[in-house]
């Protein structure tokens, strides 16, 4: 009782819930969802009855008090997201860390994760690896982001909509060069689970073939850059500040 619980759902696949999350999910008093009609087909799917309430990115404030209301009463709480894992690019941090504060227990399930699924089958270096979730939505916001990242030499994992993926590789191949290595992980625990990696050229080309494939979710990973790469990039940048001046 009074305990907070972190429930990751499935990406996708059903199959993908752990027995104790359906657990969890069963014995608390109240579920906290970012939408509460998306969940209830979860727990209807797997019959669970329980009471659930909207948590999302617009009234997470203010619910977080009320939430806190029920665990001083000693009731027990379960927070869930759409899909994955709350709080990694979801809703949940006003929440966990007024809990937290108030001195309840939060207690974390590990489970579905769409940035550490795609990560672990995509061939790029895991030792060390850098979550940058969604880019800004607009061009000068992105290319921004994407610079202050250009020496990054850790692999770099992102979020993307089908509706930006082609721009967001483009902002990628002017920023990072066009023969960086990026894998994209599309549609994962999906039927049409697919893998796309290859030179930021290569991956835009692919995109590019055939307009269906840039539909569906997709995870965005770079390759950090190699010594090499961070010398060739500060020389163009040594190059281009002498070029200046005698640019008409
Ligand atoms: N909390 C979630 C998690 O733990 O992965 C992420 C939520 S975020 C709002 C949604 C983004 O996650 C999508 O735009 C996409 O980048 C990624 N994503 C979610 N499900 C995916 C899937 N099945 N395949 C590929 N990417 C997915």
């Amino acid at each position: 009782s009074g305990t907070l619980y972190i429930v990751p759902t499935p990406i996708g696949n059903l199959g993908d819930i752990s027995a104790r999350a359906l657990e969890v999910l069963a014995a608390v008093d109240v579920i906290a969802a970012e939408d509460t009609r998306h969940t209830r087909k979860l727990l209807n799917h797997f019959g669970i009855g329980t009471k659930a309430v909207s948590l999302h990115a617009h009234n997470e404030n203010q619910r977080s008090a009320q939430m806190l209301s029920y665990l001083d009463n000693g009731q027990s709480l379960a927070l869930v997201s759409d899909a994955g894992t709350p709080l990694i690019s979801d809703p949940g941090y006003p929440l966990v860390t007024a809990v937290r504060q108030a001195g309840f227990e939060v207690i974390a399930l590990p489970g579905p994760c769409a940035a550490i699924t795609a990560l672990s089958a995509a061939g790029l270096a895991t030792d060390r690896f850098c979550f940058e979730g969604f880019l800004p939505a607009k061009k000068a916001g992105r290319i921004e982001a994407l610079q202050t990242l250009a020496a990054e030499s850790r692999t770099m994992v992102f979020y993307e909509s089908p509706r930006r993926v082609l721009d967001t590789l483009a902002a990628i191949a002017e920023v990072f060069g066009e023969s960086r290595q990026l894998v994209v992980a599309k549609e994962l625990t999906k039927r049409f689970e697919t893998f796309i990696s290859g030179t930021s050229a290569e991956v835009i080309a692919w995109f590019q073939a055939e307009q269906e494939r840039q539909q569906g979710e997709m995870v965005v990973m770079v390759a950090g850059a190699t010594k090499e790469q961070d010398q060739g990039f500060e020389q163009a940048l040594q190059l281009a500040n002498k070029l200046q001046p005698l640019m008409p």
